[in-house]
């Protein structure tokens, strides 16, 4: 019996630079089964793909955004205007580079006497971490590193720890009940009871997991943040041209999709989508980038707005 999947990635804006019909500025919704709701990134009509979604803004902890380019950041005071008059009270999560960081809180003013709510700005720097969730000892970190752009820029990672999870039937036949003292066996590794000693890998019924997905922003494809994105499950990559544009994509900070697939080769990710696509491919113009990334990488996906891509599924330990 599968428990459905671990976390659910939507595509609300896949452009470049200006918005299109087809594709709005970008913006990735990330989700996982506890509720935990990062946006990355928040490009114009990020609020309107929202709400073809269903979801409220009010829903999100945390916008992490990779840098001041206005095609990453105009959907921002909108999304805050939202929340505002969305009664939001819960305080908000704000990751991003200094520039931005100044933006929020000096020009949007985003102060908890005007919003009602409490805006935390986390100013990204260097390489760096904040841990978004910590529940029965599963957490869910959002991580930030330097990528190669014409501005100061960031990519990020969310990485999900997965805590070890106990067998029922392992300690059936140890003549055991599981009880509160469980959790110092997660914690410590073993726990003792009355009358017996139980060891962690003993009743273990499958081991802790790691779950990582990548996003870059707008990069190109230096070597600077490739260990930040190894082992991916699912990176996202800045794929703005096709490789016959190669030259512009250096003078502009971009990524080529054949380049974006050569670095999900390097850094060993498991699926790459493409993204942040320039606004010349349009409709069916657009698979040239895909079909040129799947020459090197072969499990690529081209974005397009409202996509969303599941991770997981978590199996289920039967009991019999
Ligand atoms: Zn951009
Ligand atoms: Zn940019």
């Amino acid at each position: 019996m599968s428990l459905g999947y671990l976390a659910e990635v939507v595509f609300l804006g896949t452009g470049a630079t200006v918005p299109t019909l087809e594709r709005f500025l970008p913006g990735i919704l990330v989700r996982d089964r506890i509720g935990d709701a990062i946006l990355l990134d928040s490009g114009e009509g990020v609020q309107l793909r929202l709400a073809q979604l269903g979801v409220s803004p009010s829903s999100i902890d945390v916008i992490a955004v990779t840098h001041e380019h206005g095609d990453h950041v105009n959907g921002l005071p909108g999304l805050l205007q939202s929340m505002y008059v969305g009664g939001r009270s819960r305080g908000l999560t704000i990751v991003a580079p200094a520039s931005i960081a100044w933006f929020v809180s000096e020009a949007l003013e985003a102060k908890e006497d005007r919003l009602g709510f409490k805006v935390d700005v986390i100013v990204a720097k260097g390489r760096g971490s904040l841990e978004v969730n910590r529940a029965s000892g599963d957490t869910l970190t959002l991580y930030w590193f330097p990528v190669c752009h014409t501005v100061e820029a960031y990519g990020y990672s969310l990485e999900w720890k997965l805590r070890p999870r106990i067998s029922l039937e392992k300690f059936e036949a140890l003549g055991v009940k599981p009880g509160p003292w469980l959790r110092d066996l997660l914690e410590r590794g073993e726990a003792s009871l009355e009358s017996i000693r139980v060891k962690l890998e003993d009743v273990i019924g499958r081991s802790g997991v790691t779950v990582k997905i990548s996003y870059t922003g707008d990069t190109s494809p230096c070597d600077d943040y490739v260990e930040s994105i190894r082992g991916s499950r699912v990176l996202i990559h800045d794929s703005t041209f096709h490789s016959e544009l190669e030259v512009e994509a250096r003078g502009k900070g971009h990524s080529t999709s054949k380049e974006a697939a050569e670095k999900a080769l390097e850094a060993g990710a498991k699926l790459l989508v493409l993204t942040h696509i320039s606004s010349r491919y349009r409709g069916f113009e657009a698979r040239r980038l895909l079909e040129e990334s799947r020459k090197v990488f072969s499990n690529t996906l081209l974005s397009r707005d409202l996509m969303r891509v599941t991770l997981g599924p978590l199996e289920h330990h039967p009991r019999s």
